[in-house]
């Protein structure tokens, strides 16, 4: 089994790096936060005193921070400290620049690289189902693959160098834009006389059909598992979503795509996240719609 150093322990890089303990590999782990090292050394990884140290007989180093800048600051210092040609694996969700200066800083200390953000949440992070979008060489893809089977359940290699990065933005994009547009069918649905029940049974097997409706059902009720059964507790905040839009529209501006609802969507998240509700689940937006009828 490998040595791995596990930097990030967080909602996400925590339970990522219990999966990988349990798993058989030998973890070094490090964050910042006391509390996360002492619940990571309760899930059996050894704890680094830096995250330097961390990485010093690591054959792989797995990354989980919040974002691009912190990245390129721990990379900056970890990366000079590795074992010669061993690989490092970057989970976060960060601009696609960022990701790309980090695979280039890798690349220049003889190391392999993989930006490799996640979907599936922190229930994704707990049960080991993520889905990984990975970026970078054949061959660093290759030596992720057997790390990152071990904390999900579906790896795409989606390009070279920030290719990963550039379809997590793009999905999370499409993601926020159909639930606005479910919260907009049931709001309007309710203003018809239109119970629940009856537009789910119709739109989940018609062609309205989405994960936003089907999955993650923005009523409580239809779909007893998603978070409006649950006072929209998160599950994916709206303030990460806002996170990811905003990723989303900066790549846009910067390359000249035209994103007309994703620009839309990400001034209607950052609406409801500003007004408090950063920290409710991002299909609570349906309240925020219900709330603009008649203004
Ligand atoms: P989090 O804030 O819970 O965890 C980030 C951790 O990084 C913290 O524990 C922090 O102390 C640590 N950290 C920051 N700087 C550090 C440094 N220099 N050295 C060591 N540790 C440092 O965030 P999270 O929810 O775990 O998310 C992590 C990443 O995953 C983000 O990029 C986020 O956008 C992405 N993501 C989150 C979710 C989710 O549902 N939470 C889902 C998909 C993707």
């Amino acid at each position: 089994m490998a040595n791995i150093a596990f930097i990030g322990l967080g909602n996400m890089g925590g339970p990522m790096a219990a999966n990988l303990v349990k798993a058989g590999h030998k973890v070094t782990a490090f964050d910042l936060v006391a509390a996360s090292r002492d619940q990571a050394k309760a899930d059996g990884a050894g704890i680094a005193e830096s995250g330097v140290a961390s990485v010093k007989d690591a054959d792989t180093v797995v990354t989980m921070l919040p974002a691009g800048k912190h990245v390129l600051s721990v990379w900056s210092e970890v990366v000079p400290a590795m074992k010669k040609g061993a690989l490092i694996i970057d989970c976060s969700t960060i601009d696609v620049a960022s990701a790309k200066e980090a695979h280039a800083l890798a690349a220049k200390h003889g190391m392999a690289s993989v930006d490799a953000p996640v979907s599936g949440g922190t229930v994704g992070a707990k049960a080991a189902t993520l889905t990984f979008m990975c970026g970078g060489e054949d061959k660093a893809f290759a030596a992720a693959k057997p790390v990152l089977e071990k904390m999900g359940k579906k790896l795409v290699h989606c390009g070279a160098a920030g290719a990963g990065q550039a379809a997590k933005i793009c999905n999370n994009m499409i993601l926020a834009i159909s639930m606005i547009g479910v919260g907009e069918a049931f709001a309007l649905g309710e203003k018809l006389g239109l119970s629940h029940q009856a537009l789910f049974d119709v739109a989940s097997t018609s062609s309205g059909q989405c994960w936003a409706l089907t999955t993650y059902c923005p009523v409580p009720g239809p779909v007893p598992t998603s978070p409006a059964n649950n006072g929209y507790k998160p599950g994916f905040a709206s303030a990460l979503m806002v996170k990811d839009l905003t990723l989303a529209q900066d790549a846009a501006n910067s390359t000249g795509a035209a994103t007309p609802l994703g620009k839309h969507a990400q001034e209607i998240y950052k609406a409801f996240d500003a007004a408090g509700n950063g920290g409710v689940d991002f299909s609570g937006i349906i309240q925020h719609v219900r709330a603009l009828a008649g203004k």
